[in-house]
């Protein structure tokens, strides 16, 4: 054999430059189902199931086209690791070389040079071209800079691709329409919602999930309903979908929750994205297409875009420059476990509730549900950033660590001590009762911060800043909220330690 190409459950891409200079003849396909990949974090069943049945019709699209693919499927081959499995492939079939593009997990990289070494088999990473922006560019923007922030980042890559500019410019005068971006729904709520277009198993998937049960019986969430896409087919109608039947609005209410509303006007193209079904750069021309046409305003077109060419583009960057530094910050020096219900969904308070059990229910959650409910609770509550971390990384079916981590560790949790944000994302209960209609059926109020009515997230808002006073005294952002707190009696702030530390305890 002259070489074989290492294809992980997140890079299931034909235009991988993996297949530059393939030669059917002569070269072979090495993928892997191992359990450690679904154990080292207690992953959600449809997010096994998602990754193995995208790879398995991967794997059979590879082979109609005449190629050779070593595939370890799960409960047929003794191995516990990728490493294992690709030791004992290069002892059989001993190719000169192992050729991969940069896994999502820093981890595997190291892992898969470790294996190649005593068999003196030649190791090469090639460019991932599933991005928009290579990382030599992220690396070149970001050098000798003291704060990295998405903006100039953004408006770098708008003017790379063309996206929404005219000779250099940003159509529309202005880079950025987030101020037409953050409405919630009035108390009539969403009305009919657009059913987002999803996909029967089919013969694969569902041999996948008799696998999954047999092997992950234990693991979190449901499979039920599941109907993600599992190949570039079907992620191609998803954003067709998408683009018909909800960017127009997508827009406005991109940071709007409502109860047993899950999808509202998200695109759920995130986990097609990281396994590469479909490419970033045809997902953003899409959008500005359904501009061009009228079919979608100016704002809605850009606000998706950015989520794309901007934050996903930039939290890559960041998780490749710091690697695996980032599974050891904790700027805060947060410690507390994760509350049990985070497994459950077990909690009165409705806004956890609502979020919490949709994930185990779907394995999906929207940006704001993630950022300003979950992420929320555990950065107020002072959870330890590791744990967060591992949840998250179980819990949604697009989660892998180079997109996952940053957004968790970095945005969320304030963990790297601002390099991503100016500022710790905290609010109390009353942004959730602004955005949501969550708070009407809870049995906690959210202008309440001590007593049995108190809601979590203002209790813990005060606690935060009781916590962190030094800290944020003199931070140009938070000094007025630390001045509101030392409005409070000793009393009062007595109360919210009191209150908060019931929350925080296990439970
Ligand atoms: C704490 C936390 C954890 C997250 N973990 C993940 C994760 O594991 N995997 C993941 O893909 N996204 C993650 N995100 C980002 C975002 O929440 C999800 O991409 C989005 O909710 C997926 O749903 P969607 O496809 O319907 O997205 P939409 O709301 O329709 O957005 C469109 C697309 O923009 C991209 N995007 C939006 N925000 C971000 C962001 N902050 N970072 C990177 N890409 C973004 C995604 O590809 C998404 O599909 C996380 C965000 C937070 C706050
Ligand atoms: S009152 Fe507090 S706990 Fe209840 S839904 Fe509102 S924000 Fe969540």
């Amino acid at each position: 054999m002259r070489r074989l190409i290492i294809i992980l459950g997140d890079q299931l891409d034909r235009h991988s430059a993996v297949f530059d200079d393939f030669d059917a003849a002569r070269d072979a396909i090495f993928m892997a189902e191992v359990p450690f990949e679904a154990q080292h974090v207690w992953s959600h069943k449809a997010r096994i199931v998602l990754f193995l049945s995208a790879m398995r019709h991967f794997a059979e699209a590879l082979r109609l086209e005449g190629c050779t693919v070593h595939y370890f499927a799960l409960g047929t081959h003794p191995h516990q690791t990728l490493g294992e499995a690709l030791a004992a492939t290069l002892q059989t079939h001993a190719p000169q070389q192992v050729v991969m593009v940069p896994a999502g997990a820093a981890r595997l990289n190291e892992a898969t040079a470790r294996v190649c070494q005593p068999h003196q088999t030649a190791f090469e990473l090639r460019e991932d071209r599933h991005f928009i922006a290579t990382l030599a560019e992220f690396n070149a923007w970001s050098k000798g800079k003291k704060s990295l922030r998405l903006e100039f980042w953004y408006r770098q890559l708008r003017q790379k691709t063309g996206l929404l500019m005219h000779e250099n410019e940003p159509i529309g005068g202005q880079w950025n329409f987030d101020h037409d971006n953050r409405a919630s729904f009035d108390a009539r709520g969403p009305g009919l919602l657009p059913v987002p277009l999803g996909f029967a198993p089919d013969a694969i998937t569902h041999a996948v999930m008799i696998d999954v049960n047999a092997h992950f019986p234990d693991h979190p969430g449901e499979l039920t309903g599941f109907d993600w896409p599992v190949t570039p087919a079907q992620a191609q109608a998803v954003l067709r979908d998408f683009i018909e039947q909800r960017l127009a609005l997508f827009g406005q209410y991109q940071d709007a929750m409502w109860t047993d509303q899950p999808w509202l006007y998200h695109s759920k193209l995130a986990a097609a994205l990281n396994l590469k079904l479909i490419h970033p750069l045809q997902v953003c021309q899409a959008a500005e297409r359904a501009y061009q046409e009228g079919t979608a305003p100016l704002a809605a077109a850009e606000g998706f875009i950015r989520q794309i060419l901007g934050w996903r583009e930039y939290v890559r960057g960041l998780y490749h420059q710091k690697g695996d530094a980032w599974l050891t910050m904790n700027a805060l020096d947060a410690e507390a476990p994760l509350p049990d219900f985070f497994w459950t969904g077990d909690t009165p308070a409705q806004c956890l509730q609502q979020t919490i059990g949709q994930t185990l229910q779907t394995g999906y959650a929207h940006h704001i549900q993630r950022l300003m409910v979950t992420g929320l609770y555990c950065l107020l509550a002072g959870v330890r950033p590791q744990a967060v971390h591992e949840w998250y990384l179980a819990v949604y079916v697009d989660a892998v660590e180079w997109v996952e981590i940053p957004n968790v560790i970095g945005m969320s949790q304030f963990a790297d001590g601002g390099l991503m944000a100016s500022k710790p994302y905290i609010a109390s209960g009353k942004y959730i009762d602004r955005m949501s209609n969550y708070c009407a059926r809870c049995p906690f109020k959210p202008e309440v911060a001590v007593g049995d009515t108190a809601c979590p997230f203002t209790t813990l808002y005060w606690d935060f800043l009781d916590r962190h006073e030094a800290r944020f005294a003199h931070h140009p952002r938070l000094a007025l909220q630390v001045k509101n707190l030392q409005r409070k009696t000793e009393e009062d702030r007595a109360a919210i330690r009191a209150r908060a530390n019931q929350w925080r305890a296990p439970r």
